[in-house]
């Protein structure tokens, strides 16, 4: 029997457990899929946005696999030198397929950056998104504009989560501390600034079009800074999904003058961030970005010109993308924030590692849409079945979560998970809610804890 430790229980984690299970190449294989976290489906569950409920819904396809009887969730098992490390747990499997993700945000490496009030688009998701590691607090308290950094999709979902009114975030699995914060909060004014020109952002259409769609909310954009982009008068060259969200900033460029909304949103170009600045009156807090206008360079980047604008902000989140951290015990490219792989088989020393895999955004970096793992868990799945008979030449425990346990460790098993949700719905429904996020590892661990029978 072919026993497969995969580390991270998100998209790819679980994708590449299905590919293992569902084949008939090498009969016999059985996953344990490991998260340091109480519950599984990583950035499904705290990274997805609460209000799209659609593509939330994706952990019911997820929820199959790790339900599979070939499958095994292993929950609040963190790997690393101070818990569980990294040598241990090949010794423990015959296979390893580390599915972490890209655990940090990447920095501007401009003054003012850290200034109160500055945060990381990932500190402000994983808040609303009830992650328990989230610290931090009081994003929106006093603000009354934002200025958000970036032009991808996690910048359209916070720009979007800032300007919902509180009868659309209600009905979320939000933390009803997020929830109440929100509802107080008084931002009106946002403003979402891209490097460069509106034709290489990296939002994906649909999330675009839903800014447009949001109640009592305008969307600002201005026609001459839209044409500083030559791709914007002439987009015919363009690929298709650049070229629709070219056709939808022009829709708004043309639109008639609406009637004045409670919120407005701010789509800016061309305007590359120099410096956060410390408001006059607000304690030491952030008051406004500066921002250098640029010009297209004519080879897909921009250059400066020495002209600056200031936009207001008492709230800035920083939301220029994700970054791998190094892993205990594996090699790391830092430049890429990736772990060296061929085929998903990682590379040590320019040798392949025997028995040590990676897949998802570990792998290949932080982009791409959920979907975008599927392919890439196959690739990883294809090489390590390939491989499967020289690893079933080693011989490793009977039941590895046997030897867990008996290291100690107390792994939150499929049947805690499920208490969890249990706890979650019963709050959802104390608050006059729905399913209602437990936000810290205390109440989650102590729901985990009242499985069936326990
Ligand atoms: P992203 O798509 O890589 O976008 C990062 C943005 O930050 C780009 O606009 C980039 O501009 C900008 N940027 C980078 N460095 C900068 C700097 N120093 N100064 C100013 N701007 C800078 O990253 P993301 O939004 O974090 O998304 C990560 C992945 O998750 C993407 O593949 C995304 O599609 C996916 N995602 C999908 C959804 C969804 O499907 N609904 C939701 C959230 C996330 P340049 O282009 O000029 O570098």
């Amino acid at each position: 029997m072919l026993r497969v430790a995969v580390v991270g229980s998100g998209p790819s984690g679980v994708y590449t457990a299905q590919g293992l299970v569902q084949q008939s190449q090498v009969p016999g294989v059985r996953v344990d899929v490991l998260d340091r976290l109480p519950c599984p489906y990583g950035l499904v569950r705290y990274g997805v946005a609460p209000d799209h409920e659609k593509i939330k819904s994706l952990q019911n396809n997820l929820r199959s696999v790790l339900e599979d009887e070939r499958v095994r969730f292993l929950g609040g098992v963190r790997i690393g030198p101070d818990a569980l490390p990294a040598s241990r747990l090949r010794e423990l499997y015959h296979a390893v397929v580390y599915c972490v993700g890209a655990a940090t945000d990447r920095h501007l490496g401009v003054p003012g950056e850290e200034l109160p009030g500055s945060w990381s688009a990932t500190e402000f998701v994983s808040w609303y998104s009830a992650h328990p590691d989230s610290a931090a607090e009081g994003f929106v308290l006093g603000a009354r504009s934002a200025v958000v950094i970036g032009v991808g999709n996690v910048a359209v979902d916070v720009t979007r989560i800032l300007a919902r009114g509180t009868a659309e975030l209600n009905p979320t699995d939000m933390p009803q501390s997020a929830l109440t914060a929100l509802a107080a909060s008084r931002v009106t004014e946002i403003s979402m600034v891209g490097r460069r020109g509106p034709s290489q952002a990296r939002f994906t259409t649909k999330e675009l079009r839903e800014l447009g769609a949001l109640p009592d909310t305008e969307i600002v954009v201005d026609p001459r800074e839209l044409e500083l982009d030559p791709a914007y008068t002439d987009p015919s060259g363009l690929p298709a999904a650049n070229r629709r969200n070219v056709e939808v900033l022009r829709g708004w460029a043309s639109a008639p003058p609406r009637d004045p909304a409670a919120r407005r949103i701010r789509l800016r170009f061309f305007l590359r961030p120099v410096e956060l600045l410390v408001g006059e009156e607000t304690g030491g807090r952030v008051g406004s970005v500066r921002f250098e206008r640029t010009v297209p360079d004519g080879q897909g980047g921009v250059t400066g010109t020495g002209r600056y604008e200031d936009i207001d902000a008492q709230l800035v989140l920083r939301s220029v993308g994700y970054r791998g951290v190094p892993l205990d015990g594996l090699p790391f490219d830092a430049r890429l924030g990736t772990v060296p792989h061929l085929a998903g088989r990682v590379v040590r020393d320019g040798a392949i590692a025997p028995g040590e895999y990676v897949a998802g955004w570990i792998k290949r970096g932080p982009t791409g849409v959920i979907g975008t793992n599927r392919p890439c868990a196959k690739e990883t799945v294809t090489s390590l079945l390939q491989d499967a008979e020289m690893l079933l030449r080693r011989e490793v425990p009977e039941d590895p979560l046997v030897a867990l346990r008996a290291q100690g460790l107390t792994p939150v098993e499929w049947a805690g998970w499920q208490a969890i949700e249990r706890a979650e719905a019963e709050l959802g429904a104390s608050l006059g809610r729905r399913i209602v996020k437990l936000p810290d590892w205390a109440s989650l661990l102590a729901a985990a804890a009242r499985t069936a029978g326990a």
